[in-house]
């Protein structure tokens, strides 16, 4: 999701940043609580709250595996031989809570912070983790999470990445290896897919966005254009894995799943192309997307809410189609 986008667009400040990564939270990880906005600022703005509760409870997937929902992404949770390694860190403020969740299936510390990309709802609270845990991510996102200002003080310094990759990387070793890949352009241009290679379990960040529009941030490398195929090298690549968790899934999906958003994908981006070429507006690609859906993705959701008023995910495929048009951005899935 992207909460800093929201908050360019509303022209708003950091409550805005709490507040709508809280309702995106809310929307798509415990859609069963209904809160209003109000309710939301009374409580995490004017104090008094208890962040606990804004959060799951941690959850086994495998062995040594686990997900701690909401607050943001879904943070997950893996524990190897000597300590601990968490994907993600939701949006600010929630480091406390997440600890106390990981207390409560190990004593091991914290050894790795993995970041799928930069947006806040993700690396939120990774300067609450002193500096001995080693941040590990994508150089794009390390190149985006050094230019936010987020990070700029002596005591928030440290949530900066230590160690980045470009295509591959594998940490830790034998049964505890975990591998990090970089696809090409989907979310942003600097989406990890991160993999725990014996529990086989793979996390996506929110590259997935399963069974709905993907968020697309043109403005750092994402691409309408070259995310099908990004998926479809993520189907690929990871089709012996057991369990895929998205940042904002609710439940765990199979590799088929990701085969099947692939598909989807490349509907969406032919959709937005031939409509762009036929001079329709956003809009009405929008409204005309799931008149072209195979029945086997009717039950997608086209509707969450968006940043983008006047057709959503389309007035950002057609800002790419139109750069590309105008020879500014490069063509194809290789883009970056
Ligand atoms: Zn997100
Ligand atoms: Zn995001």
């Amino acid at each position: 999701m992207r909460v800093r986008d929201a908050v360019t667009t509303t022209g708003g400040s950091m409550k805005h940043a709490f507040v709508v990564a809280l309702v995106i939270t809310i929307g798509a990880t415990l859609s069963a609580v209904s809160v209003s906005q109000a309710a939301i600022e009374s409580t995490f703005i004017h104090g008094g709250d208890d962040r606990s509760s804004w959060v799951g409870p941690i959850q086994k997937i495998k062995d040594n595996v686990y997900w701690i929902p909401g607050a943001g992404s879904n943070t997950l949770v893996y524990v190897h031989a000597n300590g601990v390694v968490l994907v993600d860190t939701k949006v600010p403020n929630y480091g406390q809570v997440i600890l106390e969740r990981v207390r409560s299936v190990t004593d091991k510390p914290i050894t790795h912070i993995i970041n799928t990309h930069y947006h806040s709802d993700h690396i939120g609270s990774n300067t609450f983790f002193p500096a001995s845990v080693e941040v590990v991510a994508h150089e794009n996102t390390a190149k985006y999470m050094q230019a936010l200002g987020d990070f700029t003080l002596p005591y928030t310094r440290h949530g900066l990445p230590d160690r980045t990759y470009q295509d591959r990387m594998t940490l830790l070793s034998g049964d505890d290896a975990i591998d990090l890949y970089y696809l090409g352009a989907a979310h942003t241009d600097g989406d990890a897919f991160v993999y725990f290679r014996k529990a086989r379990v793979l996390a996506t960040g929110d590259a997935f966005a399963y069974q709905s529009l993907p968020n697309i941030d043109f403005g750092h490398g994402g691409s309408g254009i070259a995310f099908p195929e990004t998926i479809a090298k993520v189907a690929s690549t990871f089709r012996d894995a057991e369990v895929v968790v998205g940042a904002h899934s609710a439940t765990p999906f199979k590799p088929r799943d990701v085969a099947d958003y692939a598909e989807f994908l490349r509907l969406m981006a032919q959709h937005a192309r031939t409509s762009f070429q036929q001079g329709k507006s956003p809009q009405q690609a929008f409204d005309g997307f799931s008149a072209i859906l195979p029945a086997k993705f009717k039950g997608y959701a086209l509707g969450l809410p968006t940043v983008r008023p006047g057709g959503g995910v389309f007035v950002v495929l057609f800002d790419e189609l139109r750069k590309q048009a105008a020879g500014t951005a490069p063509a194809g899935p290789e883009s970056k």
